[in-house]
């Protein structure tokens, strides 16, 4: 039987024959360590039930290994020089389509049906190219496709940022943004040791998956997520300060967004990141007419 893609011997061996060296622009930091590759996938907890969406199969190295578990994996390749490879390294399994695109430019919900047979819970599972972390993770929870859940690698600060509550020095408009809808569980950290070409940041696997609704929603999502972004557009600000950079300063405003603050309970004086999620989305709602 064949050693892992992921093996640290193959993977180099791969990346030789083929003369490819990792493109730093895209992301490219390859996994090798097929442990690390089976455990992912645990966390995930694929089986046959379930179709996953990989961003960025790369030599395919976690592709091999969801398509062990998985029905079916449908992976979001933008480097046309790593289809060759793919060919190649992916050729024992024949449940793979791999796809070569953008996965921000993408209509996905016309590539799923066109690939899965939507009899399939919907997995994503990916070791994210870093650069575009926040623009993918946004696309998919925006995209009009139901997802069971997210697992995916990123830097760990990122994760962290995803991660934090009112009050922590992490916690910013992502945090809210991605907690609106998502629970966030970091499952582990990985070492920049696991990787070739070592990245100069340490990788967590996090895990998001549909929270219960908070009490109150916001009547529009893009409201939402523009308010929160206005409010800590000045992290070291007041929430009024934040406010009358948003919508300007002009008396009657300040009048207007005093009597709002009041009607929500919630003080001018404070900083952005005391508020909670349902802080912002009531303060959404209140909002709305302005
Ligand atoms: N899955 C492989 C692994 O775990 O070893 C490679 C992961 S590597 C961190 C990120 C992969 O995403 C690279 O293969 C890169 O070419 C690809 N990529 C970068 N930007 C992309 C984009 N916009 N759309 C799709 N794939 C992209």
């Amino acid at each position: 039987k064949e050693i892992d893609i992921a093996d640290p011997i193959r993977t180099r061996g791969i990346l030789e024959r083929y003369g490819l060296s990792a493109k730093k622009s895209l992301g490219q930091n390859f996994l090798t360590r097929p442990q690390i590759l089976k455990d992912i996938v645990a966390a995930a907890e694929i089986t046959e039930a379930d179709d996953v969406i990989e961003v960025g199969p790369g030599i395919g190295a976690l592709t091999e290994q969801l398509a062990r578990h998985a029905h079916h994996v449908l992976a979001f390749e933008i480097d046309e020089n790593l289809l060759n490879v793919l060919d190649e390294t992916l050729d024992p399994y024949d449940n793979i389509t791999i796809v070569n695109a953008d996965i921000l430019q993408v209509d996905l919900p016309k590539v799923v049906a066109e690939h899965l047979d939507g009899k399939h819970t919907l997995k994503v599972v990916a070791n994210l190219p870093y650069y575009i972390t926040t623009p993918i993770l946004k696309g998919l929870l925006q995209s009009d496709i139901e997802l069971d859940q997210i697992v995916v690698m990123m830097q760990k600060e990122v994760a962290d940022r995803l991660n934090a509550h009112p009050g922590e020095k992490e916690y910013g408009s992502l945090s809210v943004a991605i907690q609106l809808e998502m629970n966030v569980n970091v499952e582990f950290e990985v070492p920049r040791t696991a990787f070739m070409p070592q990245p100069n940041v340490d990788s967590a696997i996090v895990k998001l998956t549909q929270r219960e609704p908070w009490p109150v929603q916001p009547y529009s999502k893009e409201a939402f997520f523009k308010l929160v972004h206005g409010c800590f557009a000045h992290r070291r600000k007041t929430l009024w300060n934040n406010l009358l950079g948003i919508y300007g300063k002009a008396p009657e405003t300040k009048e207007a967004l005093t009597r709002h603050l009041e009607k929500v309970a919630i003080k001018p004086g404070v900083r952005p990141e005391r508020l909670s999620v349902v802080d912002f989305i009531r303060l959404t709602n209140e909002l709305k007419e302005k």
